[in-house]
């Protein structure tokens, strides 16, 4: 073998190695060497190159009293960070996330405005105060946006939720902060952290809806892969036509989704504030029980009707094994207690599993650190050398 080949052998090996353990946590030596499917003597190899370059640990051997060698347990090292930064209408959310997707730290900063330079400016302050002190090792930033980002240069298409349109978002804060950084559409890195490490883990084909302050977005992995569209637009279920001539939508069109079904008027009719959003289903739940909210339940029961529209077109569309919602949508979800893919093709519905996120309010946070973890995993040793 060349020596090229074999340092495009040895890149390979650590890229996969790194990614076991960020998908599926510590592991034995051996356990790697078998899921892996490596020779002992290579994987020691890689285990010792990702040691070198301070992504793992490994814990010395001690003897079990089983058959064979004992294994020491290889680690992800616990200081290396990415930061993960979302901008939303109302405030700011910060967080330092680990590998294996492990939030360290998540801020939420009231913002006065949504400019551009009050959300990079409040965003690199708020990360040079969480590392002030804390000797992390900080591999890149990623920014998940409420809008259409293209993700080749990280150029905000429109954001119509902050009033942003053509913002150089990752140069922006690049220069704010001195870390290499990356930017995607927020609802589609929700969904990679669902797919990674929650409701879509190990689901090839996969469509998630998730509703916020921000409108409802999406996306779809479909054969194990992101579908991402020409240029990152993909996955924008929030402007399917649930109402043809409904109300009228950000996007210039009338009837979408995002229009019709919004968690701003489903908080009022259950007497919350924005800020309350998180505990909308537990609300919902004891407002329709026992003694129904009855004009509540018509508005969940035509809320949910329209939410129905999206599912089965993208049902229908994509045959996937499992609808994720999240946020408002699968509070929605859960209070209306409609079947929401009853209407699709039968053939297709066969099967289908509508569940809810597993995340949390950490999944956009997990999924903005998944931009920066994607570039390391990919090259482990060509990513720390370019750092
Ligand atoms: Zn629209």
């Amino acid at each position: 073998m060349t020596s090229q080949t074999t340092d495009h052998l040895r890149r390979r090996n650590l890229s996969r190695v790194l990614t076991v353990l960020h998908e599926e946590g510590a592991r034995s030596r051996a356990e790697l060497t078998r899921e892996v499917g490596l020779s002992r003597s290579t994987m020691a190899g890689v285990v010792a190159d990702l040691v070198k370059l301070g992504l793992v640990t490994e814990s010395t051997p001690t003897h079990t009293g089983g058959a064979g060698r004992p294994s020491g347990v290889v680690r992800l090292a616990g200081d290396v960070v990415a930061v993960a930064v979302n901008p939303e209408v109302d405030a700011v959310h910060v967080g330092l996330v680990g590998l294996g997707g492990r939030v360290i730290k998540h801020v939420r900063i009231e913002i006065p405005d949504t400019e551009v330079a009050t959300i990079v400016g409040l965003a690199a302050a708020t990360v040079r105060g969480m590392l002030a002190g804390d000797p992390m090792r900080v591999l890149g930033l990623g920014l998940a946006i409420p809008g259409q980002v293209r993700t080749r240069d990280g150029v905000v298409r429109q954001a119509t939720h902050l009033g942003w349109s053509e913002v150089p978002i990752v140069a922006e804060v690049a220069k704010a902060t001195g870390l290499r950084s990356w930017a995607a559409n927020a609802a589609t890195l929700a969904m990679r952290a669902e797919s990674r490490f929650g409701a879509g883990k190990g689901v090839a084909d996969l469509v998630y809806l998730i509703g916020g302050a921000s409108g409802v977005g999406g996306g779809a992995v479909m054969g194990g892969r992101l579908l991402t569209g020409a240029a990152g637009y993909a996955g924008e279920f929030g402007h399917t036509v649930v109402r043809p001539g409904g109300a009228r939508c950000h996007c210039g069109a009338a009837g979408c989704l995002e229009a019709e079904v919004d968690q701003a008027t489903l908080l009022a009719a259950a007497g919350l504030d924005a800020a309350d959003a998180a505990r909308l289903g537990e609300r919902l739940t004891q407002r329709l029980g026992g003694d129904p909210d009855l004009a509540l339940a018509a508005l969940v029961a035509e809320l949910a009707g329209l939410l129905a529209i999206a599912v089965r077109n993208a049902v229908n569309v994509f045959n996937p094994q499992a609808i994720v919602l999240s946020g408002f949508l699968a509070a929605l979800h859960d209070a209306a207690r409609v079947d929401l893919v009853g209407d699709a093709v039968a053939s297709i519905r066969e099967g289908v599993a509508v569940r809810d996120a597993a995340l949390g309010e950490e999944q956009l946070m997990i999924g903005a650190a998944e931009l920066v973890w994607a570039e390391l995993l990919a090259d482990p040793a060509g990513f720390l050398a370019g750092a």
